[in-house]
């Protein structure tokens, strides 16, 4: 359903992505893991083109947008396919929950108000958020501000949602609520991108995961495979140092 087709980047004639190829099926739940400053959050912003590929194309069904020409149209029709969670939830402040999840569905999505806010109340029930309808950000907690970034994505019913870091923003109080709704997700077989350092979330929800170093995708696999059999060495070290690190 996603194909990632050679994409490169450099920031300041750095190579920050080198060639990366990688396709997303329909249904599936892919994490990637690595290092920090490894790429990873510029492959994904480069997935809806947040961050412009300096090469490759990106393919979501039936549209291709190649970064050697693109119009503004393509990059909307593209952004219309994939919704983004971002770390630090970016709600606008003086909108309510509900307010929050409908005004993008009245002005990109151009549904009517009543239609916006019937399915704004829908999502809010459905991540057990129906009592705080009223609420402002600055009155929900961390967590709560999460899920209802997470809603906000849920509501557009788009093709896939990419996940950067959707917890490490978050007062570790928060973190499993966060969690549990993405696997919630999961189960409802919403296909997830998932940049994420939660390596025991990792495997417990991913089908696949990919591990990326030095802005090239190392290895992928189911999260047997690659947390027991990893072939590469890069992998071997960085999944052994985080089991240290965890006790897992
Ligand atoms: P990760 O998400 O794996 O930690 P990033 O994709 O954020 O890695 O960053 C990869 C590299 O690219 C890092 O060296 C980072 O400093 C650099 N980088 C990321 N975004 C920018 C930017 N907008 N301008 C310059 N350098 C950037
Ligand atoms: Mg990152």
């Amino acid at each position: 359903m996603i194909k990632v087709n050679k994409i490169s980047k450099a920031f300041n004639g750095k190579m920050v992505l080198k060639n990366v190829d990688l396709q997303i099926n329909e249904g599936e739940v892919v994490a990637i893991i690595g290092p920090s400053g490894t790429g990873k959050s510029t492959l994904l912003r480069c997935i809806n083109f947040l961050e412009h590929p300096d090469q490759g194309s990106i393919q979501v069904d039936q549209l291709m947008v190649n970064a050697a020409h693109t119009s503004a149209k393509e990059i909307l029709a593209l952004r219309r396919k994939l919704s983004f969670v971002f770390q630090n939830y970016s709600l606008f402040a003086n909108l309510t929950a509900l307010q929050n999840i409908a005004e993008p569905l009245i002005t990109v999505w151009q549904q009517s108000k009543q239609q916006a806010y019937a399915s704004a109340s829908a999502i809010l029930k459905d991540i057990g958020l129906a009592d705080k309808v009223d609420h402002y950000p600055s009155q929900l907690s961390g967590g709560q501000q999460q899920r209802v970034g997470i809603g906000r994505a849920m509501a557009t019913q788009s093709k896939a949602i990419l996940f950067d870091e959707p917890t490490s923003a978050l007062d570790p109080e928060w973190v499993a609520e966060v969690l549990a709704l993405i696997k919630q997700l999961a189960k409802q077989q919403q296909t997830m991108v998932i940049v994420t350092h939660e390596m025991s979330f990792a495997r417990e929800v991913a089908d696949r995961i990919v591990f990326m170093s030095d802005g090239e995708i190392i290895e992928q696999g189911t999260p047997e495979q690659l947390f027991t059999k990893a072939k590469d060495p890069r992998t071997q070290q960085f999944i052994s140092r985080i089991a240290k690190h965890t006790g897992d």
